[in-house]
């Protein structure tokens, strides 16, 4: 028979579970959607009883946020995250940023920023390595004051991010307005396994929206292939989920970040590519003329579309195998232009021509619009050697020419 928490015990067990350490962090790590690496994790409060139970944040945390008693609880949370981190630089082992969750409650804490940086500053941790996670439903308090929230979090150098969004009744306009640098895609929009066309069109949309706004995106409660399938083309960045993890001790997380960051072979530079801001100028210029420029690796039979708008192609996963991508090409071309799509584009003919001295290669196709209309469209290849590695690769160009 396990603890019976109530509204009369709460503080003081809580309490007691914090003194006594019974209160743990476990971290569920997120993972890079493109090559499966950990690039960060969620805090996520477990209380393990001395008589081994394991007690969900469900049962404890919405008393307290209704009590007005979660601060203390989230601070702590903070405080224990902050050790580890320290703890593990100290010994020279791999760390990530790790977010942790901040009830709403504290949006009207007036020092909050304060306290978040001195905190973080008594244990020597950059402030890269937090992240503060605000529920959505925060949203719907006083706009003006979250604004100013989340802006003094971000001012302060930590990242904001925006939980379980989709779960409440933010809207899109406010969101614009929050300067959180993360959104957080919440579980329950991937309830139909991304198999149902209008849930695949809102989830396309959301990310759609957040990535125009330049927002990072974390998909939540990802739990199958399907849906790790669909969210990559999407373009979702990061994944959190039973899929990949469950959350996890301390020890646990630790030897995690320990394998994933074991060293890797040669990078492949379509997972590596720094998102320098001078670069995506030129690529934002070039744009204006391409609205499709893909990046791809000649040698490792992958690719990754840099930019694109729907101009005439059906929707195309934004990365994944080329020699895949030429075939989706190919059949959206006109019956009489496949052959000479895939021809053109074939990946081993490609590489055979790059050692023999060409750089360049370019087709003229029509290609069927999602209005049925059949369009010219130029492709162009230019190929290159990545400077890192010896890998070939190619930049496409394309656009409707008439
Ligand atoms: P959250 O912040 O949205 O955290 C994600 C929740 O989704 C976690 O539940 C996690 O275990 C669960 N989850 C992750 N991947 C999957 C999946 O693939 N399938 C399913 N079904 N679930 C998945 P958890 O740990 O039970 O936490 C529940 C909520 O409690 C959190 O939701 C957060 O709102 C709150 N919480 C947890 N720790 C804290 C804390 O330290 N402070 C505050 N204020 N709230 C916390
Ligand atoms: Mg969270
Ligand atoms: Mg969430």
């Amino acid at each position: 028979m396990g603890i019976e928490i109530t509204r009369e015990n709460i503080k003081e067990l809580i309490g007691k579970a914090m003194e006594t350490k019974e209160l743990k962090v476990f971290y569920q790590p997120k993972y890079n959607a493109v090559n499966s690496k950990i690039s960060g994790a969620e805090a996520l409060a477990r209380w393990i009883t001395n008589e081994g139970e394991i007690i969900s944040p469900g049962r404890f945390i919405p008393p307290l946020e209704e009590l007005g008693l979660i601060s203390d609880l989230d601070w702590y949370m903070l405080e224990e995250t902050c050790q580890f981190l320290s703890e593990e630089i100290k010994n020279n082992r791999p760390v990530v940023t790790v977010s942790v969750n901040f009830s709403r409650l504290h949006t009207s804490e007036p020092d909050f920023a304060e306290r978040l940086k001195k905190t973080v500053d008594s244990y020597g941790i950059p402030h890269k390595l937090i992240e503060i996670e605000i529920t959505e439903s925060a949203l719907s308090a006083d706009e003006k004051n979250i604004i100013d929230f989340v802006q003094s979090i971000c001012d302060a150098g930590f990242e904001a991010s925006i939980d379980d969004f989709g779960s409440g009744l933010s809207s899109l306009n406010f969101v614009k307005d929050v300067p959180a640098s993360v959104l957080k895609i919440d579980k329950s929009l991937l309830s139909g396994n991304c198999e149902n066309e209008k849930e695949r069109i809102v989830l396309e949309s959301i990310f759609d929206f957040a990535h125009r706004l330049k927002l990072t995106t974390v998909a939540e409660g990802v739990e199958t292939k399907e849906q790790l399938g669909f969210l990559r083309t999407c373009g979702c960045e990061l994944i959190q989920g039973f899929l990949f993890a469950k959350p996890m001790p301390e020890n646990d997380f630790r030897k995690a970040l320990e394998s994933s960051a074991a060293p890797a072979e040669s990078e492949d530079i379509l997972l590596t590519l720094p998102p320098a801001s001078a670069t995506q100028l030129l690529l934002d210029a070039v744009f204006t003329r391409y609205p499709l420029i893909i990046l791809s690796n000649l040698s490792r039979n992958s690719f990754y579309m840099m930019v694109y708008e729907h101009f005439s192609t059906r929707s195309c996963p934004s990365t994944g195998v080329y020699t895949e991508l030429i075939v989706h090409g190919a059949s959206s071309m006109h019956p009489d232009d496949q052959k000479l799509f895939s021809d053109t584009f074939d990946i081993n003919d490609q590489l055979e021509a790059y050692k023999n001295g060409q750089r360049v290669r370019a087709v003229v196709t029509r290609q069927l619009g999602d209005d049925g209309i059949y369009r010219k469209v130029e492709t162009t290849n230019y190929y290159m050697t990545n400077p890192a590695s010896d890998d070939i690769l190619a930049i496409t160009l394309s656009r409707a020419i008439e």
